[in-house]
Parts: C-alpha cells; structure tokens; sequence
C-alpha cells in the first residue's frame, strides 16, 4: 500500500535532540525521499533499519539491518554508515575472502601469568531469513530449529546438546552467564529500538558442547553467535576448534540446503553494519596490573589497533586489572589475520608488562601513533 504521507512530512527530527549517531548525520532528507517508501523483498522498510537513531541521540551507529537485502535496497545509507564506521570502505571495496586456518598463525600460546582466558566469537545469519529487528516468531523459531538441527550433528569434542532459555530455571541461567557463557536479556538501545527483543524468551537459547569450549547462542543480537572459548593462554587452539565447528556447521547446513547470508563485497551478514565483514572479535582476559595505570594505556591500546572492554563483557569494569582485550575491527582482513594481530598486539602488551615490572620504561615499545 502507497504510504499517505510525504517523505518531508515523514522525515525524523534528527535537529531537535542535537544527535551525535552517525544515521543523523548520513541521512539527508534527500535520500530519505528517495527511499522512504521501498520494501524489501521480506517487506523491511528504511524506518525500521534507522528506528535506533530515532529513538537515540547518542555517539551511536543508529541503523540496522532487518534482511540482508536491507544493505542493498537502502545501499546509499548503509554504505555512508559503513564507511564511516569502519575506517574507509567505498563502495567498490571488497572484504576479503574468508580464512579460518589456524596452522597459519604465528604464535598463540602466551604466558598463562597474564593471559587468563581466551574467546573468540562471530555472528551469522541464515541466507533467505529476516535478522532479529523484523523477524517474526514463527521465523524466529524455524531459524531456531534449522540451526539446532545442524548443530546436533557435531561430533567428536564439539558434540553437545541445546538449551532452550525457556526451559532453564533462573538459577541456571543465572550461573551460565556468571561464568561468561550465556548472554543477558539485552537492555543496550540497539537491541531494544531496533525491536530485536520482542518476545523475549521465545526461540532464545543456547546451545553447547560438554565442556562449554564450543557454544552458539541462538536468536540474540544475530540469529547465531558462534563462539569457542577456554581458560588459559591457548589463543591458537582457540582459532582451531572456533573453525573446525564453523566449517562443520555450513557443512552440516548444506546437507538440508540451508547457507550462511554472505555478500561478495560485505563478507558475512550481521544485524549491526559494525560486525560486518568477518563478525569476529578475538579477546584474551589478560591481567596489567601496571600497562593499565600507565599515562598512555587508552591511547597504546588503540594504537595497536585493539578495543579493551572489562572483564565481564562491554560496559562493565576490569576486576583486579582483568581486561578483556580483543581486535578493534571486523571487516577488511581475513579472519586468520585479526587473530593474528590480537597475537602480536597482546605480545606486546605482555613485553610492556615485564618491562614496567622490572621498573623500566617501555617508551620505545610504545606504537608510532601514539607516542
Ligand atoms: P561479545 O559482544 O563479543 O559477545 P561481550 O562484551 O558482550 O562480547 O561479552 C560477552 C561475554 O563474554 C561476557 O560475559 C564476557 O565477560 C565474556 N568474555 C569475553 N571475552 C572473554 C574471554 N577472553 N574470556 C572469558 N570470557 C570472555
Ligand atoms: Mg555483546
């Protein structure tokens, strides 16, 4: 049905809140008439996407995708948005091709005094299915099922079993993300706006191997979280068993027809333009009792191209100097390389570490673009 309003009339009053979210910034009432009134193939309209930046004036993104389609109906926005957010990215730029092979790395096994635990997670999206902003229930529950139908096929040490959010009792699922395994209701402004928390907890779960060192949460932010994890200082074993369930996984999908949304020029599909490209964040617990209070400790990290975070996940504190340190980017490298440059970046924060315990100085290790 033609929408009875005009664009103009339609348009958000992003100048009365003062917004600082990048959506206000990119989207000009220009492009806004322009594609106001489009649908996607699964009916997604350009509101839904930019609901975020409405709702939120904040140092924010403000888009989401509700289908893989959106990136390309609404392309003159996404790409604007994708640009910005990740450093530079036309709209001829390619992401490229996947490389999950972990006997390429360099290094990986670091000194178990710092390095406390290791994680490394993506997101992913059933090609053909809406992503949670404008998936309804029964799609939600049929993306549930495909997935979990896959996911019991894994043998050997990722064999496991799922458990539905539904049928966990307060206490355990309490437990579960205590130990940092399982996600919380989201409360952030991208999950709530954006309306990817309806029905919560229908179709919401997680599923995981006995040991929990291979684990994918099912319909939170992207309709699958694939994550491998383990205490200790073993990055590279980490990377190894995070590919060998992934690869097994698109395997076991391809068996009943079903693929991974994947784009040639924006890699995997996720919710949130920010994971585009490889959905990967690779972080260690490492404990800097001294890097942490020095002068440049924001800057150096930065510097080496990383993002800190506390020890239990974003927006919360390091307890006893426990910082979860990981890559600052998703999109532009392989897989294998932003492991890779966690593994030198958190090289050199241990080297830093020695050094202030020894009461040297680190002047010279400190990175050229933040000296
Ligand atoms: P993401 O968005 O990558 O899933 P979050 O910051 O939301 O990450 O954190 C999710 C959970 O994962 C939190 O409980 C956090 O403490 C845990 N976590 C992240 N990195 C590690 C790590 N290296 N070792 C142990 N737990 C981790
Ligand atoms: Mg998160």
């Amino acid at each position: 049905m033609p929408f009875k309003y005009t664009a103009k009339q339609n348009f958000p009053d992003y100048k009365c809140l003062s917004h600082k979210c990048m959506v206000g910034r990119h989207l000009t009432p220009e492009m806004y008439e322009k594609l106001f009134d489009k649908r996607t193939p699964n009916g997604v309209t350009l509101d839904k996407c930019i609901q975020p930046s409405v709702d939120n004036a904040g140092r924010i993104i403000g888009l989401v995708a509700g289908d893989p389609e959106s990136y390309e109906v609404f392309k003159d926005l996404f790409d604007a948005v994708i640009n910005e957010k990740h450093g530079g990215f036309g709209p001829t730029d390619k992401h490229p091709a996947p490389d999950l092979d972990a006997s390429k790395l360099v290094g990986g096994a670091f000194d178990p005094k710092y390095v406390k635990s290791c994680r490394i997670r993506t997101g992913r999206s059933l090609k053909g299915f809406c992503l949670p902003p404008s998936i309804s229930r029964a799609e939600r529950r049929e993306v549930e099922r495909i997935l979990v139908e896959a996911m019991n096929g894994l043998s050997g040490d990722l064999s496991g079993k799922y458990y539905p959010l539904k049928s966990m009792t307060p206490d355990e699922e309490k437990q579960l993300i205590a130990d940092h395994f399982l996600f919380q209701k989201p409360t952030g402004h991208l999950m709530v706006n954006s309306g990817a928390v309806r029905d919560w907890p229908d179709a919401r779960g997680i599923w995981h191997n006995l040991e929990k060192t291979f684990l994918i949460w099912i319909n939170e932010e992207d309709q699958c979280r694939v994550i491998s994890m383990q205490h200790g200082s073993d990055l590279k074993a980490t990377f190894e068993r995070f590919s060998r369930g992934l690869n097994q996984i698109a395997d076991l999908m391809k068996k009943n027809s079903q693929e991974f949304a994947w784009s040639e020029r924006l890699g995997y599909i996720c919710t949130c333009p920010s994971n585009l490209g490889t959905g990967l964040r690779c972080s260690v617990h490492i404990q800097l009792h001294k890097v942490s209070k020095h002068p440049k400790f924001e800057d150096l990290i930065v510097g080496l191209h990383l993002q800190k975070r506390g020890t239990g996940g974003e927006h919360t504190d390091a307890v006893d100097d426990v910082y979860d340190v990981s890559n600052r980017a998703r999109l532009k490298k392989s897989e294998r390389e932003f492991v890779q440059l966690v593994i030198d970046g958190v090289n050199k924060l241990i080297e830093m570490e020695k050094r202030l315990e020894a009461g040297q100085d680190i002047a010279d290790l400190l990175p050229a673009n933040c000296k």
